[in-house]
């Protein structure tokens, strides 16, 4: 198993992550669903969007984004 695929899931909820959910990205690269989001335990807010926003938006997701081979 690779451990990158921790990623995908949500340290929250521990739900995987499908491409349309809302979330927040911090600034420890930490996606979470908006709705999980506890503002007593914030950290930086520096991207929001939906999960497929996020992580074509940063390139260190690169490796989760689905690649189309053309
Ligand atoms: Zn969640």
């Amino acid at each position: 198993m690779n451990h990158d695929f921790d990623r995908l899931r949500c340290p929250n909820c521990k739900r995987l992550y499908k491409m349309n959910d809302q979330v927040f990205l911090d600034n420890l690269n930490t996606v979470i669903h908006q709705k999980c989001y506890n503002p007593n335990t914030i950290y930086t807010v520096k991207d929001k969007g939906t999960y497929k926003e996020i992580i074509e938006r940063n390139p260190f997701f690169s490796d989760l984004t689905p690649q189309s081979s053309t």
